[in-house]
């Protein structure tokens, strides 16, 4: 994937204030350029161990989040140039000058929408690796993921295929228009940002259901959108972030 390097902003699907530095010597790489061969599985589970001991240390609680995120391995999703570093709380580049977003973001994120989550039905905006999408797919009853990029649409879909994951449709699309064949939703999470979200897509949830998104231009903060009423709707902010910009139209 020579498109990879270069082309991506450090940062974008990150926390804006890290917790706290990273444990020296913590993530020590999984294997020369990549997937592991047969034998070494013990150390990415060993690695993926860590990088839930720090995530709890920086205040995910979720049990169905740390143990998702224990046994999906991250490194599979990304190229495997970057699988060493797979580990590292950062954002990776995944390419078109998309990136995986930070574990903790994806933890937080998905910490954030549990409750609406576990067990419903989920809309992910901005599929990139697939990756959240996997986490998502182990606590919702049915995830749906939209991809603007065809080639990362393909490419979730390639990544994902042995993980075999029943519950989960992956979908190529501009997600700014939803997924209303399959509304109403009782949890979305938006892995882009946008000033605001449009009203047609947040119609979407149910009365009850909660939307995740990093909201804002230059300055963004993860909001967490609770719809309560036919035409109400509540927002908390949760923290500043740091996402690469939902845009309108596919590619
Ligand atoms: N959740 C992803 C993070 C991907 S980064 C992961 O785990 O890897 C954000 C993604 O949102 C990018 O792939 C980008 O192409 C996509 N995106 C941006 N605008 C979009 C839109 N309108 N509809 C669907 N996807 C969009």
């Amino acid at each position: 994937m020579a498109e990879l390097a270069g082309s991506v902003k450090p940062g974008a699907g990150e926390r804006v204030r890290r917790p706290r530095a990273a444990a020296p010597g913590a993530a020590p790489a999984v294997t020369e350029g990549g997937r592991e061969p047969a034998g070494l599985g013990l150390t990415s589970a060993r690695l993926r161990e860590r990088m839930v001991e720090r995530l709890r240390a920086d205040g995910i609680r979720d049990a169905r989040v740390l143990a998702a995120m224990a046994r999906i391995a991250r490194h599979e999703f990304v190229d495997q140039g970057l699988a060493s570093r797979a580990y590292e709380d950062t954002a990776l580049p995944i390419g078109f000058e998309q990136t995986i977003s930070q574990p903790f973001i994806v933890a937080r994120m998905t910490e954030a929408l549990c409750a609406a989550a576990a067990g419903g039905r989920v809309l992910e905006i901005g599929t990139g690796c697939g990756y959240q999408a996997a986490v998502l797919a182990a606590i919702a009853a049915e995830v749906y993921s939209i991809e603007r990029i065809r080639a990362l649409h393909e490419r979730a879909r390639h990544n994902l295929r042995p993980h075999r994951l029943a519950n989960l449709r992956l979908v190529f699309g501009d997600g700014l228009l939803g997924l209303p064949a399959a509304a109403p939703f009782d949890a979305m999470l938006i892995a882009a940002a946008a000033a605001e979200l449009p009203a047609a897509l947040l119609h979407q949830l149910r009365i009850g259901g909660v939307a995740i998104a990093p909201l804002g231009g230059e300055r963004q903060r993860l909001c967490r959108i609770t719809r309560v009423s036919d035409s109400g709707f509540a927002r908390e902010i949760l923290e500043e972030v740091r996402f690469v910009p939902l845009m309108a139209g596919v590619l």
